[in-house]
């Protein structure tokens, strides 16, 4: 089975009201591949205003985050209640920003991810490593780990709702983007350890996403690979080149 190619534009805390409507307005205006299937992630507090401004059909907006819980005196968490009640069916889950500066554990994002799949949300589930642990050969282990924890949650036909993003911390808004062949091992490995430990279905159908530093120049080679199913894309999302991103396999 084909797996729909999918880009993922991560805004982080960046943008103001203006500047989201003119990115939102430019993917409404561009000419995007009809067979990828687009999200944008800005911030919560815009989530409303991209939603109300976009009018692309293969473009739909994401949250960055979610809490675990339905309600209650958790301040300053979003539920994933709200974010069906606005509308959004997406949300980001275990970026590495996430991960490392918030310090979420691997079993708090696969409860989050858990909880957002309950919810009826769609989860960009980010995986990745560090420079040490690159360095250290432990690349495949960590993400291992990683995936164990979510799969402990996550049973048969919610994979249908999750996309994998493997972002190697290393690469995350530092311009070095992984080599084709670094990106496409870790891929290789991600749907192996689908098929051991969940399902041919679920390893043949999941998509996976790269994301580090990706740009309008390097896409089309990395999109090229067997198990390369699109980017999740964090500085280049919010510039004109996100669409040239969007289209790298035209
Ligand atoms: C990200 O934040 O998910 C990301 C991949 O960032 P960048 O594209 O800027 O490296």
């Amino acid at each position: 089975m084909a797996r729909k190619f999918f880009v993922g534009g991560n805004f982080k805390m960046n943008g103001t009201k203006e500047s989201i409507k003119s990115i939102v307005k430019g993917l409404n205006e561009a000419q995007l591949d009809s067979n990828v299937e687009v999200v944008i992630a800005p911030p919560s507090l815009y989530l409303q205003l991209a939603q109300d401004q976009l009018s692309k059909a293969n473009v739909e907006v994401s949250a960055q985050n979610v809490y675990d819980k339905p309600n209650g005196a958790y301040t300053g968490e979003i539920s994933v209640a709200q974010l069906k009640d606005s509308g959004i069916k997406w949300t980001i889950l275990g970026h590495s920003e996430r991960r490392t500066i918030l310090g979420e554990s691997d079993e708090v994002v696969a409860s989050k991810t858990k909880a957002a799949l309950d919810g009826g949300l769609s989860v960009v589930w980010c995986c990745g490593e560090s420079l040490e642990e690159r360095e250290g050969g432990n690349t495949i282990a960590v993400i291992e780990k990683q995936l164990a924890a979510l799969a402990a949650k996550i049973s048969g036909d919610e994979w249908k709702k999750i996309v994998v993003a493997y972002e190697p911390i290393w690469a995350i808004g530092t311009g070095k983007v992984a080599t084709v062949q670094q990106a496409q091992e870790v891929h290789a490995a991600i749907r192996k350890f689908l098929r051991a430990n969940v399902s041919e279905a679920v390893a043949d159908e999941t998509r996976i996403l790269y994301g580090g530093s990706v740009n309008g120049k390097n896409c089309k080679d990395l999109a090229k690979e067997a198990d390369i199913d699109g980017f999740l894309v964090g500085g280049a999302s919010l510039k004109p080149e996100f669409v040239e991103i969007i289209n790298s396999n035209l």
